[in-house]
């Protein structure tokens, strides 16, 4: 068999779609969901033209920015059912940061070459509605420069609704307090019936896109997200994408895309007895224990294909897949590598086993490995530093660090001078 008839044989539908991708013309729904449902040789290709997409579109960089993640509390009002990382205001392993420590976590980045600053939190009772406004303005104080990408939609929802003020007027507020762009988080999958689903009483579907809309007006760009693995459908992730990319069309606000994968072994509604934060009985019907590796590379390819034109930047999320498989990602239409984080709490709650820390250097390495370029880039792609294709001695102050030195979010659920019950 000769490669021009395996290509012959090719499904016609995959391969009428891929055409009109290749020729950049807009893929529907229904196609996306024929690329979603595609296996074999026609996942192959699939892959194949999302990297050629990203080729065309964004050329061999791969870039990642140098920050640092604060999850300043994990106590939280909310009981989203694949959220390991929230602890009742009442439960001993709730924390909170106060903001002199958050501003120490912040400089400490700062000195080590971070530019940006990423934040987000649990929603705690009785929340100030100042807090995230006296958090930025105490970071800004001291650090200027710093990028701060911070507070989801859901974070903008309650800090409107505890300061009583529009959601409009609120964002405002963040932006002169010196927020830079807010992180697209909390949007799973788009879809309400879905939401009521997995994570009844978190911000609705409708009110995440009036969120992100507002903000994009405001000239606050945001990045955007989508967590499957699941119990969406091939349905679902595509109409998510095309959401995604109708909000683009009329904003042009969105920086990213980043697919993130379900992680299943902590999260309450995933059937789990032995997880003590579990309010949900069992297992949801049709629960998958987080997408497969499959799944993983076509969310990322037919992400590029679908977005490609609109949201330029596809990232990996090394902390959901790991570097190996973002290594693979970076051939499935993926140039960005996110952040090297130094913290993380929320996927490592959950049950992630990658850690907390990406230094540049095996980053690099990671990156050249791939045949690709690695780039330093701020918060919102302007790039600092693009590397050569020898590895250096070092290349960043973080390569020295000792991650020991940041803290575990284990390290810290057990830490009795940052318990929230003390601070209450
Ligand atoms: S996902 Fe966010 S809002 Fe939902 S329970 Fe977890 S911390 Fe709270």
């Amino acid at each position: 068999m000769t490669l021009d008839s395996i290509l012959k044989n090719l499904d016609p539908v995959i391969s009428e779609t891929l055409d009109r991708a290749l020729s950049d013309k807009d893929i529907s729904v229904e196609q996306g969901i024929e690329l979603f449902d595609a296996n074999g040789t026609e996942m192959n290709m699939i892959l194949r033209v999302a990297d050629e997409l990203r080729r065309r579109t964004v050329g061999e960089n791969v870039t990642y920015v140098i920050n640092r993640n604060i999850n300043f509390t994990n106590v939280c009002i909310k009981r989203c059912g694949f959220c390991a990382f929230s602890r009742d205001f009442r439960q001993e392993e709730g924390y909170f940061l106060p903001t002199e420590e958050i501003l120490r976590r912040a400089k400490e980045a700062w000195r080590l070459g971070a530019t940006e600053i990423c934040i987000q939190a649990g929603l705690p009772p009785k929340m100030d509605g100042n807090l995230y406004i006296e958090i930025c303005k105490a970071i800004k104080k001291e650090l200027p420069d710093i990028h701060i990408h911070a507070f989801s939609p859901e974070e903008v929802l309650y800090g409107a609704l505890r300061s009583e003020v529009s959601v409009e007027e609120y964002l405002r507020m963040l932006k002169e307090a010196g927020v830079g762009s807010l992180p697209g988080t909390a949007a799973e999958i788009l879809d309400q019936k879905m939401r009521d689903q997995i994570s009844p009483g978190r911000i609705s579907a409708k009110d995440w896109i009036r969120v992100v809309k507002l903000a994009h007006s405001l000239d606050i760009p945001t990045t955007s997200t989508v967590m499957y693995g699941h119990v969406e459908s091939s349905l679902h992730k595509a109409k998510h994408l095309e959401v995604l990319k109708e909000i683009q069309k009329g904003t042009h606000g969105f920086t990213e895309f980043v697919p993130l994968s379900f992680v299943h072994s902590e999260a309450p509604m995933y059937n789990n007895d032995n997880n003590k934060n579990n309010h949900y009985n069992g297992a949801m019907p049709n629960m998958r224990p987080g997408p497969s590796g499959n799944e993983v590379m076509k969310m990322h390819a037919v992400s590029r294909i679908m977005l490609n034109g609109y949201i330029n930047n596809i990232q990996v999320s090394w902390v959901k897949e790991g570097a190996r498989m973002s290594q693979l990602l970076l051939g499935a239409g993926a140039n960005d590598f996110g952040g090297t984080l130094m913290n993380e709490s929320i996927s490592t709650a959950a049950g992630a086993q990658y850690g907390q820390l990406m230094k540049p250097k095996y980053l690099h390495s990671i990156i050249r490995e791939a045949g690709r370029v690695p780039a330093q880039r701020t918060t919102l792609y302007t790039l600092i530093k693009v590397f050569g294709p020898e590895p250096r001695e070092s290349e960043s102050s973080l390569d020295k660090a000792d991650p020991r030195e940041f803290g575990s979010y284990h390290e810290l659920i057990k830490l009795d001078k940052f318990r929230y019950r003390n601070k209450t």
